[in-house]
């Protein structure tokens, strides 16, 4: 039984850009340019960064629903992209896959105990008697009740749906959830709630996570690991602690500057970074974030900073580290 339950290794997804009366391919977004992360069983790894960091690609090229460019994707040992359709097919309740918005992905027309059920049915996990059953289990794990099975989608808060979509996805017996910003359309109050389900559930079975946000303050709640890309890369991986005590990358400076502190006098200078983030088609030379860093030296426009250990473990790539 391999150590890690999700090995990542280099892992680049590039999106061609075509153009021209011949629709030649004239460039590439590097939406995700060589990342790797691992996650054991029952660990939660954060990956944080704006926008167009690729840090969604990330997750959607894992399960495979966008096909890698170069790299590994290893889960329980397995590569991922070395499986026959029916062996994936077989693989897919082991590795799944939350999304921001659940109600998008509900059918408004199907009752919300069928759309859960209905998973077990196309995977062959369960018979239609015991489904039922199976889907009150779920529902009231996930903080739902069992009148809610006969409801319809529009019936829910938003809360509520993406407690849908988590009892959607554990009902296959997961192993690992990727979840993609689960919690930024959801008022704070909730998304507190949700991160609290989150943790509960993993408390009683063992769930791993790779949680996807922009928002360092939800992932601080949950995480024991967190990685932050920038333009497609990774450029700092600590554990949670060590992240927040002592960030390296300015990049990571200048978001945690960002995070609201309990205690007023631990509050962090406020850094606000010039200009929006660069276009991944086109992503600068040298460091990725040398247009955006107060620090950015000359070397800084030219060298692409290695991605190194600083120390114990934390990965920062920067020069001036
Ligand atoms: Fe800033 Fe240079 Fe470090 Fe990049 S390598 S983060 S530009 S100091």
């Amino acid at each position: 039984m391999p150590e890690q339950l999700l090995e990542v290794q280099h892992l680049k997804k590039y999106f061609p850009v075509k153009s021209g009366l011949l629709n030649r391919t004239t460039g590439y977004v590097k939406a995700v340019d060589d990342v790797s992360i691992t996650i054991g069983p029952g660990e939660t790894f954060g990956l944080v960064g704006e926008s167009g960091s690729g840090k969604s690609t990330v997750g959607r090229t894992i399960v495979r629903l966008t096909d890698k460019t170069s790299g590994e994707v290893k889960f329980k040992g397995i590569d991922v992209y070395n499986l026959a359709p029916q062996e994936l097919r077989k693989l897919r309740p082991r590795m799944q896959l939350i999304f921001q918005d659940p109600y998008s992905s509900l059918n408004p027309r199907v009752r919300v105990g069928d759309a859960i059920g209905e998973a077990l049915l196309d995977h062959g996990l369960a018979d239609r008697g015991e489904i039922r059953e199976r889907v009150q289990e779920v529902l009231a794990s996930c903080g739902l009740s069992a009148y809610h099975i006969d409801r319809f989608p529009h019936e829910f808060s938003g809360g509520q749906r993406q407690r849908i979509g988590i009892a959607r996805a554990l009902i296959l017996n997961p192993d690992l959830i990727i979840a993609d910003e689960p919690v930024s359309a959801l008022d704070v109050s909730i998304q507190a709630q949700i991160i609290n389900l989150f943790r509960n559930l993993q408390e009683t079975r063992g769930l791993a996570y790779l949680f996807i946000s922009h928002d360092l303050s939800v992932v601080e709640h949950l995480c024991t690991r967190i990685g932050v890309m920038y333009l497609g890369s990774m450029v700092e991986t600590a554990s949670r602690d060590e992240l927040f005590r002592n960030p390296l990358h300015p990049y990571t400076k200048a978001l945690l500057s960002a995070v609201p502190v309990p205690i007023p006098k631990l509050k962090r200078e406020r850094i606000v970074l010039k200009g929006d983030i660069p276009s991944p088609a086109n992503p600068p030379r040298g460091c990725k974030f040398h247009t955006r860093c107060p620090f950015a030296e000359a070397r800084c426009r030219e060298e692409v900073p290695d991605f190194r250990d600083a120390g114990g473990g934390h990965y920062v790539a920067c020069h001036l580290v």
